[in-house]
């Protein structure tokens, strides 16, 4: 095929057993955020720019190289890929007046577009669950969402493979102190920065200490820690969650240096991360940003979210049989001749009607070809309906996976016979 007719680079497309996996995975989530009082929420994939640019900040790297953005040639706007969700999600819930009743708990699923350079488990389109929390102050709401990626790594059996990572990046005042010693140790050691942090240094110092580069992990690592700084209020707030973690039986180290590539972080911010996939180990993410409400225009409201990686999470969880392997039919259909043809067919219907997966062999073929067929479809049965059958208004069923003799019945006897165990021989 050529090149230029292929997927855009960083994009993938779910064959069908990656896709059921997808599903599953998102089904069972959705489940577990039902339990935990959460409703979903969809929003378009395209917003107006400035929303990301006034939420994500000019100065990260989300903003600066990784989002789509274009104009709408109709109008002149300048519209832009979502590169995440919890912009949109904030601008729904004011646009919609969601919060001033009550409190809002809400999650969302779906792809997300960033301009990064592809590798496994960095995507160009990738997937997130997001879950958000609108309207609550204390860190008893930061606990409950930490508390469903516990679950949900438990129901994946990946439990053993994560640890949460948590820190506090206090209130505004907190940060901008910070922000002045930060910036002073930084430019005492400039030439080790490299052309990312220089750029950083005076936009966004904070976003240095996030740096995956190896070159600079000992400067980080020396760097005047926000925690140490933090006011009286967030650090209350850190020893809430931290007591509620305990309470819940969640391990937690805190990572004074955690600091999130968004800037409408403040307090509470936590990831969950694994050593098994490499480079990219961060499987799950978020933290408050009691900012962003009232940033956007609304009366402030307090909130925390995160955000999980739907292929990082399938990429882990990849024996997991809760994602189960691809579905099989119940049945596989084979007939020769048009009366055969009329007959499989509607038995087949009768079938899928009682809830049955049943494929219909299509095309025509010899029986042996169609067998053939039958048997690599994963089917547990056979149904054959040959003239002779057609003519007697009769099916024969054999039993694919097991042993077990073909036996002729009528089609009304066949939901029975597919719902029980393949009988022995009679
Ligand atoms: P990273 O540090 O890996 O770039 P991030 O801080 O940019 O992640 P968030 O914006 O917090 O990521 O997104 C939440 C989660 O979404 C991440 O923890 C990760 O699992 C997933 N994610 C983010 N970017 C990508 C991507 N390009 N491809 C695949 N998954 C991604
Ligand atoms: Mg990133």
């Amino acid at each position: 095929m050529a090149e230029s007719l292929q997927a855009v680079r960083g994009m993938n497309d779910l064959l069908p057993e990656q896709a059921a996996r997808y599903r599953r995975l998102v089904g069972h989530v959705a489940d577990v955020l039902a339990r935990y009082g959460y409703g979903e929420l969809r929003t378009p994939v395209l917003e107006r720019t400035e929303l990301f640019v006034r939420t994500i900040g000019e100065a990260t790297d989300i903003v600066e190289k990784e989002m789509y953005t274009f104009v709408d040639t109709l109008n002149g706007e300048s519209l832009t890929l979502r590169p995440e969700g919890t912009a949109a999600c904030v601008r729904a819930v004011l646009q919609h007046n969601l919060i001033y009743g009550s409190p809002q708990r809400l999650w969302y699923e779906g792809p997300m577009f960033r301009h990064e350079r592809p590798q496994k488990g960095r995507y160009r389109q990738f997937h997130q669950i997001g879950v958000e929390a609108l309207g609550f102050l204390g860190p008893d709401i930061d606990a409950e969402q930490i508390m469903i990626g516990a679950r949900l790594w438990r129901d994946l059996g990946i439990e053993g493979q994560v640890r949460l990572e948590i820190n506090s990046l206090g209130d505004a005042a907190a940060r901008a102190a910070h922000r002045g010693e930060l910036v002073a140790y930084l430019e005492a050691h400039r030439e080790l920065l490299d052309s990312d942090a220089q750029r950083r240094l005076h936009s966004n110092p904070l976003r240095i200490l996030d740096s995956k580069n190896p070159a600079m992990a000992e400067l980080i690592a020396g760097a005047p820690r926000l925690l140490d700084r933090l006011d009286a209020e967030s650090a209350a707030h850190f020893d809430g969650l931290r007591r509620s973690l305990d309470a819940a039986g969640i391990g937690w180290t805190v990572n004074p240096r955690l600091v999130r590539g968004l800037d409408y972080y403040n307090r509470t911010v936590f990831e969950w991360v694994t050593d098994a996939l490499g480079a990219q180990g961060t499987i799950c993410a978020g933290g408050r940003y009691d900012g962003l409400v009232g940033q956007l225009g609304g009366r402030p409201a307090p909130a925390c979210g995160f955000a999980l990686g739907i292929e990082r999470v399938m990429a882990l969880a990849e024996q997991s049989s809760l994602l189960g392997s691809a579905s099989v039919p119940a049945a596989y259909l084979v007939h020769q001749g048009d009366a055969a043809g009329l007959l499989a067919a509607r038995v087949a219907e009768t079938l899928r009607g009682e809830g049955l997966a049943v494929v219909v062999h299509c095309g025509g073929g010899k029986f042996a070809a169609q067998m053939r067929r039958a048997d690599a479809s994963g089917a547990r049965y056979a149904i054959i309906i040959g003239e002779d059958e057609a003519a007697r208004g009769l099916v024969s069923l054999k039993p694919l996976r097991e042993s077990g003799e073909q036996r002729q019945l009528t089609p009304e006897a066949l939901v029975q016979a597919l719902g029980a165990p393949c009988a022995p021989a009679a």
